[in-house]
């Protein structure tokens, strides 16, 4: 049975408007997300691309659409500037690490997967890594060379003024995004850019391939293109990445997938490859921390290492909307680990009394599912569909097996793992506390002996004891919390 009929709407950045969601196959969504160049640790912004792309393949799936979501891993490409020039970021770091770039990227390709699981995102049906598509790369210049491309002493460029309503996705005025980009000498337009780049006379680079224009590298414009054609065929549904992607990354892709497959104008958006292009708002940090150049940046392993466990950054990025900046901030943060803690424990109690791992939510659960249904297709109303959660939560004499099946229902669009987790999940270690769990329940124990004993300067002196080793005792905690580390 289906408990999703709510048609889902989406907001297509191309159309700037909220859309019908049409799959181009019948009872198929095929999502291609931008994935990270792997030169560095991702920090929780980028974090937040994945989170909202999970939550759209999670909902795709909720409403019964059968989903193939790819997305990639850039090892090759991505200039330092993101205007399309400088050196190339993987080249740089292995230059000033000494290190292989083969050994980088899978590193951080490994680093980014782990926080994948951290966060409960749902693996796509494909990883697609961009030097193990560059045959095809060179194939897909070569087929749109002549047309829409030039030679210059640097690379093969493109030239915008070939495809019709070029930069149409970008919000920034053209004149802005035009002079965000280097000029090269040569260039037709200012926003042209290049898709293969020429190794200069004289130089090796770690990655390089022969080609028709010379030794060289793909533009990471092309790559996007070029996986997403391969695998999902053009034009696909959705496309998705964060907002900075809507001004010159996306609006390139756009323009090679045209030169490529459709011709037509974008009036049609199904010419731009995709059929629907979203994008993420920014996760912002007023400190400047999250910023990958700036030495120490917010990973999620530091937020672990504070004592947050993970899925509490996955609930803060729910409570906001996908389309609005969401602003970090550590109190947001353990607003959010409350918030979390609080459902754990009441469907830690919900766990004890329903005894049916086979029920389904029955009537009276409908409205409820309904209304959860209407959120999430609602251009994904993260924010309102958790509510709706809680309300069923918090429903009295229900039968807590059915309870428990819509919870889970539920959990399954939200993916914070609420029918896995326990309470006890939560309290992470934070790095650098060294005190036993054992040790504090021992204290604990002889502090609650010593105010039974009326004896408050023995219970203040084993508070103090246990404040001095990083332990906060938490007398009357409404969530019921006896005690936290750091
Ligand atoms: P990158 O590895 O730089 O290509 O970025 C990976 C993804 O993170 C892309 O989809 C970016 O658009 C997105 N992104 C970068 N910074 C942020 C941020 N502060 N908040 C949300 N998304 C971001
Ligand atoms: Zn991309």
């Amino acid at each position: 049975m289906s408990y999703a009929s709510a048609s889902l709407k989406l907001f297509n950045s191309l159309t700037r408007q909220i859309e019908q969601f049409q799959p181009v196959h019948d009872g198929e969504a095929r999502v291609y997300s931008c994935g990270p160049t792997v030169y560095n640790y991702p920090h929780i912004g980028n974090m937040r691309a994945y989170v909202f792309a999970d939550i759209l393949g999670r909902t795709l799936s909720f409403k019964d659409y059968k989903l193939t979501h790819v997305i990639n891993i850039t090892d090759v490409g991505h200039l330092t500037d993101d205007a399309d020039d400088g050196e190339d970021k993987m080249e740089k770091i292995a230059r000033t690490a000494a290190k292989s770039i083969w050994d980088i990227a899978q590193h951080y390709t490994q680093a980014y997967w782990e926080d994948i699981k951290a966060l409960n995102i749902r693996q796509p049906a494909r990883w697609t890594i961009a030097t193990e598509y560059v045959p095809q790369m060179i194939q897909f210049a070569e087929k749109i060379a002549d047309r829409h491309c030039y030679e210059l002493d640097s690379g093969l460029y493109f030239d915008v003024s070939t495809v019709a309503d070029y930069g149409r996705l970008a919000r920034a005025q053209t004149e802005d995004g035009e002079g965000r980009i280097e000029a090269v000498e040569g260039k037709r337009n200012a926003a042209d850019f290049a898709i293969w780049r020429k190794t200069p006379a004289g130089e090796k680079r770690q990655m390089e391939w022969d080609s028709p224009w010379g030794k060289g590298a793909p533009g990471w414009h092309l790559e996007c293109s070029v996986m997403s054609g391969e695998v999902l065929g053009f034009p696909f549904d959705i496309h998705t990445g964060g907002i900075d992607h809507r001004e010159i990354h996306h609006p390139n892709e756009i323009a090679q997938n045209q030169a490529f497959c459709c011709a037509g104008g974008l009036d049609l958006p199904a010419n731009s490859g995709a059929r629907v292009w979203m994008h993420n708002n920014f996760l912002v940090e007023r400190s400047g921390k999250m910023s990958k150049s700036s030495g120490e940046f917010l990973r999620l392993q530091l937020l672990i290492d504070k004592g947050y466990h993970p899925l509490a950054y996955r609930m803060m990025c729910l409570q906001a909307h996908y389309r609005s900046e969401l602003e970090f901030s550590w109190d947001g943060l353990a607003a959010a680990l409350t918030r979390l803690k609080r459902i754990l424990i009441a469907v830690g109690q919900l766990k004890e009394r329903a005894g049916n791992a086979q029920a389904q939510p029955g009537a009276r659960f409908a409205p409820f599912i309904e209304r959860f249904d209407a959120a999430i297709s609602d251009d994904l109303n993260t924010a309102v569909a958790l509510t709706v959660f809680e309300e069923v939560l918090a429903l009295k004499k229900v039968d807590p097996s059915e309870k428990l099946a819509a919870l889970g229902l539920m959990d399954g669009v939200l993916g914070l793992g609420l029918l896995e987790l326990d309470r006890k999940d939560l309290r992470l270690r934070p790095k650098g506390v060294e005190v036993e769990e054992s040790e504090i329940e021992a204290a604990l124990e002889a502090r609650k002996a010593a105010r039974a004993e009326k004896d408050f300067a023995r219970s203040d002196a084993l508070r103090d004891e246990l404040a001095a080793k990083g332990v906060e005792v938490m007398d009357g905690d409404p969530l019921g919390w006896e005690w936290k580390l750091g």
